[in-house]
């Protein structure tokens, strides 16, 4: 039988082992941390955003849609299987805006979602105040497709599904050298870990530059207790200035507010920003005035130097090697369809899907 080894239990590594689980390989993860989910997971907000994701059409969009429809039947495969709690918002995306051209641009996307078949429904602002009435808004699009997920309880439930279908899992069991790993296949999805494994089989490629293939991107994120905002959607904010931000309802009051997005290489993410996210949700909604901070954090998003996102494929030179990282800001979102492309890859060597191969 063939043997797969993924290295790397994240969305992307737990992803891939739930769904190679479904097929005759002998698939081991490897994870250098002590349970899934450790990295760039455990920060993510879960927001599933295609349908109304400001970039109308291209490869980056199709995969995003493809990997979004795969979502309500996953979640209900792995609540039947594990009989977990996965925490996963059908309720929508409402994207909430400010500016004068929104209306135009918000209509002719909904036009190339319609096609697509995916409904986009614009509100103007006395619609939106019938539900909303405490947001400074203009209008908004109502995205009833996407969704959002619990990152880490998504990953456990996959793990969990994963090992009753026999994949092995290894903890605290860091990877030094992908030499050193003895199995036909190796796929690498230790996220930004992955420069550093790669680098080695890379630098006698003659197109290598010798440059990380991924920077860290810092986003910081909050948890607040806001009693009275009774959400029911995510909310998706694009500010003046181009920046955005998700609110993300938990229940009970209780709401995820992120996140930065912090580009300054070798720098710690800066505290002050945190405070930022706050003004500016109450420059949208004053009821966040009142909100308890009852927690914050910071991560990594992996984001591609010189490839597009995400980095998928064989590695250059070593075709028993493969490697799905560089999701940047979508890594829950893309997990399916890159687990549905690594498999593609593993089986036939390539897939029908319009994924775009690793190069130097
Ligand atoms: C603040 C924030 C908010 C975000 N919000 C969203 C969102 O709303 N929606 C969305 O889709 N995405 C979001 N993202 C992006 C998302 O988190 C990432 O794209 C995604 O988690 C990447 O998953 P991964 O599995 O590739 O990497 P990771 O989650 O980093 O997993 C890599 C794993 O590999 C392991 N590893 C590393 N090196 C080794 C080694 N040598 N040996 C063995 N194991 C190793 C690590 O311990 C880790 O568990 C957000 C990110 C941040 C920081």
């Amino acid at each position: 039988m063939t043997t797969v080894t993924i290295i790397g239990c994240g969305a992307i590594g737990a992803m891939l082992a739930y769904e190679l689980s479904k097929t005759e390989l002998d698939v081991m993860v490897i994870e250098a941390s002590a349970k899934p989910a450790m990295g760039a997971t455990s920060a993510a907000l879960g927001v599933l955003m295609a349908a109304s994701s400001s970039r109308a059409r291209g490869v980056l969009v199709k995969l995003r849609l493809a990997s979004l429809s795969k979502y309500d039947r996953l979640i209900s495969e792995l609540t039947a299987q594990t009989h977990r709690d996965i925490l996963y918002n059908r309720n929508g995306i409402l994207n909430l805006y400010r500016s004068p051209d929104a209306e135009t641009k918000s209509r002719s996307l909904s036009e190339i979602r319609k096609r697509q078949g995916f409904d986009l429904q614009w509100l103007d602002r006395e619609q939106i105040a019938q539900d909303f009435s405490q947001w400074k808004t203009d209008g908004g699009l109502l995205s009833p497709c996407d969704r959002a997920v619990h990152p880490t309880q998504l990953v456990n439930a996959l793990v969990e599904a994963a090992t009753q279908n026999g994949v092995k899992f290894l903890w605290n069991t860091p990877v030094e050298n992908l030499e050193n790993i003895s199995s036909d296949r190796i796929i690498v999805t230790s996220g930004l870990s992955s420069n550093a494994l790669l680098s080695p089989l890379l630098k006698n490629h003659s197109k290598y530059a010798g440059q990380d293939l991924m920077q860290p991107v810092a986003g910081q994120a909050l948890l607040l207790h806001i009693p009275n905002l009774n959400l029911k959607n995510v909310v998706h904010i694009e500010n003046e200035d181009g920046s955005d931000l998700n609110i993300v309802p938990l229940g009970g009051d209780r709401y995820w507010l992120g996140a930065t997005l912090e580009f300054e290489p070798n720098k710690l993410p800066n505290e002050a920003n945190v405070s930022l996210l706050l003004e500016q949700a109450i420059a949208w909604c004053p009821t966040f005035a009142h909100a308890e901070v009852l927690e914050t954090w910071a991560g990594d998003r992996p984001r591609p130097l010189a490839n597009q996102s995400p980095i998928l494929g064989f590695v250059p030179d070593h075709p028993h090697i493969l490697v799905a990282t560089g999701h940047y800001r979508n890594g829950v979102l893309m997990a399916p369809v890159t687990a549905q492309i690594t498999k593609d890859l593993l089986l036939t060597g390539t897939s029908d899907l319009p994924w775009r191969p690793f190069t130097l």
